[in-house]
């Protein structure tokens, strides 16, 4: 017989991904190990591993409600995603931007690309390490970007890239905050020198008419709108309606 945290552990490694309290037992019982006895082995699963994930250097991290996972570190990643972005700004040798730390990893194999969003784990961990960990290799130096504490003068961050759609001026920064990072595109009309930045809207606007074109349209529809005079029904005709 395992302890709970044995059994959890082995299992959420077999399963290579998160599990419900409720699965890790039910798997863990079938398997032999843990007894199926005891009043809930389910709650007593959740007290332990919310406990052992308090301490930093855990295996488990929550999930979700009563859902439990291993991080990356316990997983076969190649690399720990802290490890990770430590080679990468070492080896890049000035600050970057986390999606571009993440892009270099995956590149070179030290982390896989898989997961819904490598580059916002890949910025949690970062975050992680510098809240808990005094020893912490990494410093935010603007938005996204970070650096080394190792490096003698923390380099200013990399000019700010434009943020705002060439076209409308939405921002996805400012919509949808990280998240919106890197969200525009690039798009060259023919017979100009440089591409631009838009948004995904005026991209689709921009296959139906010339970025001249659009600018007016979106500025023509930012004026103002003009007063229009409601068009209400004659109360007559209602009221002869309802009798
Ligand atoms: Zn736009």
């Amino acid at each position: 017989m395992m302890t709970y945290l044995e059994a959890a552990h082995l299992i959420l490694a077999e399963a290579g991904s998160a599990l419900s309290e409720e699965e890790m037992v039910a798997r863990a019982i079938a398997k032999g190990l843990i007894k199926p006895s005891g009043k809930s082995p389910v709650k007593s699963i959740g007290v332990v591993l919310r406990r052992a994930s308090q301490n930093p250097s855990s295996a488990f991290e929550n999930a979700g409600p009563r859902l439990w996972q291993l991080k990356d570190s316990e997983t076969d990643q190649p690399l720990s995603m802290r490890e990770a972005a430590h080679q990468i700004l070492k080896k890049a040798g000035r600050p970057l931007h986390y999606r571009e730390i993440t892009r270099r990893a995956i590149r070179l194999g030290m982390i896989r690309p898989e997961g819904r969003t490598p580059a916002l784990t890949l910025r949690a961990r970062m975050g992680d390490d510098m809240n808990r960990n005094p020893e912490t290799p990494f410093v935010r130096v603007g938005d996204g970007t970070y650096a080394l504490k190792e490096w003698p003068l923390t380099p200013k961050a990399p000019a700010k890239k434009r943020q705002d759609c060439a076209c409308c001026g939405f921002s996805p920064r400012k919509a949808y905050g990280d998240l919106g990072e890197d969200a525009l595109v690039k798009h060259k009309e023919a017979g100009f020198k440089d591409a631009v930045l838009v948004c995904g809207n005026c991209q689709i606007m921009l296959k139906r008419t010339t970025m001249a074109e659009l600018k007016t349209l979106v500025a023509e529809f930012k004026k103002p709108a003009l007063k229009a005079t409601p068009v209400r029904k004659p109360r007559a005709a209602k009221a002869a309606k309802t009798r």
